[in-house]
């Protein structure tokens, strides 16, 4: 087995690791058995000779950023979890009259972003705010809400890919609809944001928020959106017409405030929620003859 080589190397490199940890703990829905290594990489040196020591050995790596948009199975995962959240910093690089240009590394949370924009006066991604997200995640993924993505923000985008990091100018072409498609993992990014009075950063920030609150279980154990919105319509009000609100399996639930949330209650298996996802995608294609695209990313499982 490899973990004795791994562990080695990890003490080499002076990467914290923890072993037999649970995911459940690592991800907004709590669902999640336990994966056999999970590293906590600080700097991006040791990030990077570790994943190419796991290539070379062939070790199953999967990388973790907020665990806001992910399904864990119940029995986990036989492999290595990289645990980016300790790969954090935020650096104003330049600005002008009008805007403030930052470089950012994948494991920063978007709301420690927003919190260093109301110190210095800066904003624009307040549409995020409340997501417990990473920037890496949040790029990968390409969330937006109130008619924003974070695309619109990102200049550059730093990977890494076959053994090489390259920098690459955002362009429409590379992002669509929650979907990056640039493959590889994403080291940062470099934002362009604008100068604006704190009052206003916090105003908008309330704003967003409440309109959060009043539509989504916001404080409820859930991944965000579980299916992604079809061309013509909405995922949560089709699942609503097909009266699903409500219903239960096991221990999650969709959710009675928005439809393409499913909630934890408590206790949820992995089960039960790909279980619900089966019956919305069932109902919704027999009612409109419409399928239904996950959203959410799978580890360990799927549809
Ligand atoms: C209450 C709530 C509200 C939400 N609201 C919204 C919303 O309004 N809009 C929206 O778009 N999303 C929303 N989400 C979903 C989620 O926050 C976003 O999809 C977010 O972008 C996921 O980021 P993360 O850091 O948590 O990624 P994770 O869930 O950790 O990972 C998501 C995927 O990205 C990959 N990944 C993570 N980091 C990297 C990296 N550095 N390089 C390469 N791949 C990486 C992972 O392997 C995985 O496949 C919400 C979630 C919750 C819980």
């Amino acid at each position: 087995m490899w973990f004795k080589d791994l562990d080695k190397k990890l003490k080499e490199l002076k990467i914290n690791f923890k072993t037999d940890e649970p995911l459940s703990s690592y991800t907004s829905i709590k669902i999640g058995g336990p994966c056999k290594r999970m590293i906590f990489p600080e700097r991006e040196e040791s990030l990077l000779k570790i994943i190419d020591f796991m290539e070379e050995k062939g070790i199953p790596f999967f990388l973790l950023g907020g665990g806001s948009k992910l399904l864990i199975s119940d029995r986990g995962f036989e492999g290595v979890v990289i645990n980016l959240c300790s790969l954090k910093k935020r650096e104003i690089i330049g600005e002008n009259e009008k805007k403030i240009f930052l470089k950012i590394l994948a494991g920063t949370r978007i709301n420690e972003i927003i919190g260093l924009g109301i110190k210095k006066g800066f904003g624009g991604i307040e549409f995020l705010g409340g997501i417990p997200a990473t920037l890496g995640g949040a790029i990968k993924m390409n969330a937006g809400a109130f008619g924003y993505t974070i695309s619109q923000l990102v200049k550059k985008i730093k990977i890494y890919k076959n053994g090489e990091i390259k920098i690459i100018d955002s362009t429409d072409s590379l992002w669509e609809y929650r979907k990056f498609k640039e493959s590889g993992i994403v080291l940062g990014a470099e934002l362009e944001l604008k100068k604006m009075k704190t009052e206003e950063i916090k105003k908008r920030l309330k704003e967003y928020l409440e309109k959060r609150r009043k539509m989504q279980p916001l404080f409820e154990k859930t991944f965000g959106s579980v299916f992604k919105n079809p061309a013509s319509s909405y995922a949560g009000a089709l699942i609503e017409s097909c009266n699903l609100k409500g219903y239960q399996i096991g221990n999650a639930k969709i959710s009675e405030k928005h439809a393409n949330f499913i909630v934890n209650l408590g206790g949820a298996k992995a089960t039960d929620v790909l279980k619900l996802m089966k019956l919305a995608q069932e109902r919704v294609f027999k009612k409109f003859g419409i399928i239904l695209e996950p959203e959410v990313n799978f580890l360990g499982c799927q549809l």
